[in-house]
């Protein structure tokens, strides 16, 4: 094998065996939902940026609120000082989250997010003299980042980690729930059996459940039923384990609630927020918590406290960024337009058959292609290129999570190249 044209430079991407990797897209430039390339091509964004721009890129309003912000201070630290833009987003995320979480913590990343929702969990039962419960069950096919504790929890099989099995602390984890978002009853009543077994056996070292609700996207887009998640809730209630949900990628309406959450009517102890929260501009993650999790913390000792602050966690210009955007989703009805997307997806992809497809998931803005076999995909990175879009399939999905913004047309553009590339 000789090295590949990336070989030698100093980039090292994500995900990517740069030997063989090949030549990325050059942009130059993104507006709305277009990429604009070195060449003076533009591609239509089908993935939204791994799912954060929600709003499509340089977005007027957003665009604004950062200069302004600029203008004021860029960062400053949140250890013994304060600002009214992280004042301004804990209060209104406490007001548009699940009623009861109502502490946040800032982090810098979706994966720190999960981090921090991890010790917090861990650290409640200390505090409390349960050094029992220090482990977590999660879920196969689960994704909740690439840091090591994050890694823990991840697929302990399929997933990016499998390497470091052995290497990362030895959760427990239960079957990926089956029967879809549609509810299969059977499928449903299996997964949730299967679910309680775990707890059953394991509450007593077990700190919390982790999960992505309604939609275990990055493992491979499972959707789940809400009543799955409201046994998950119960079931947590019922033994003594919290709850954690990542909605690092479900949170602002991907699948068609502002938070997935919502379908199941539920409030976890802990909520991890990521990616869209600040609208695809800058890196930021908040953990909320309930006030049963937070008082936890509350003693006379310093060693009782959440011993934890990333350098730029409530960075006031991605504070500030975060405000503008959640003021355009409400102003915008992206709810509405999220419905939208997901009845073009329906009609557009809802029937396709092939050969090669294992099947198709579709909920809200997330559209899925599912194939038997990988090497099917190999190419259509290229062949959505030369057709104008921008599509980054892997392992068995060729997949659309586009910004909520799109227009009708570029999204059944999309589609039809999703179709195309079966039919060629
Ligand atoms: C992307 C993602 C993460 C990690 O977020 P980063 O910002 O990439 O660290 C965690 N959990 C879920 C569910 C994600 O989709």
């Amino acid at each position: 094998m000789t090295d590949g044209p990336l070989t030698r430079q100093p980039i090292w991407f994500p995900y990517a065996q740069m030997r063989t990797a090949r030549v990325p897209y050059r942009v130059v430039r993104a507006h709305g939902t277009r990429l604009v390339l070195d060449d003076g091509r533009e591609l239509i964004d089908g993935v939204a940026s791994w799912w954060c721009a929600i709003h499509g890129y340089a977005h007027p309003q957003i665009d604004a609120a950062a200069r302004e912000q600029l203008g004021q201070m860029a960062h400053v630290m949140l250890g013994g000082l304060t600002h009214t833009p992280a004042e301004r987003l804990a209060a209104r995320l406490v007001e548009l989250t699940p009623t009861g979480l109502d502490h946040v913590f800032f982090g810098d990343s979706g994966s720190v997010g999960v981090e921090i929702a991890l010790k917090m969990a861990l650290q409640y039962w200390f505090n409390q003299g349960h050094r029992d419960k220090h482990r977590f069950l999660a879920l196969e096919k689960a994704y909740h980042g690439d840091t090591t504790g994050c890694m823990s929890v991840g697929d302990p099989a399929e997933g990016m980690h499998r390497r470091f099995a052995g290497l990362v602390p030895r959760q427990v984890f239960a079957p990926a729930p089956r029967g879809g978002f549609d509810d299969d009853p059977a499928a449903v009543d299996t997964s949730i059996d299967a679910l309680r077994a775990c707890i059953v056996t394991h509450h007593h070292e077990l700190a919390a459940v982790i999960m992505e609700p309604i939609l275990q996207a990055a493992g491979g887009f499972n959707l789940m039923s809400p009543r799955y998640l409201a046994a998950a809730r119960e079931l947590c209630h019922d033994h003594d384990v919290l709850l954690i949900l990542d909605e690092v990628a479900t949170g602002f309406g991907r699948t068609g609630r502002l938070f997935a959450a919502e379908h199941a009517d539920i409030t976890p102890d802990i909520l991890v927020l990521g990616k869209a929260l600040t609208a695809g501009y800058l890196g930021h993650s908040a953990t909320l918590a309930t006030g049963q999790v937070y008082d936890a913390f509350l003693s006379d000792d310093l060693g009782d406290a959440f011993m934890h602050g990333p350098t730029f966690m409530g960075n006031p210009l991605a504070c500030a960024i975060a405000l503008a955007g959640i003021d355009v989703f409400q102003r915008d009805d992206y709810l509405g337009k999220i419905a939208r997307i997901e009845a073009i997806l329906q009609e557009e992809l809802g029937s396709l058959r092939h050969p090669a497809i294992k099947d198709v998931r579709i909920l809200a803005a997330t559209g899925a292609i599912h194939v038997h076999d990988p090497a099917v995909l190999k190419g259509a990175r290229a062949f959505a290129a030369e057709r104008g879009a921008w599509l980054r399939s892997f392992d068995n999905y060729l997949y659309t999570m586009p910004a909520y913004i799109i227009a009708d047309d570029d999204l059944r553009h999309l589609c039809t190249i999703m179709r195309d590339w079966f039919a060629r």
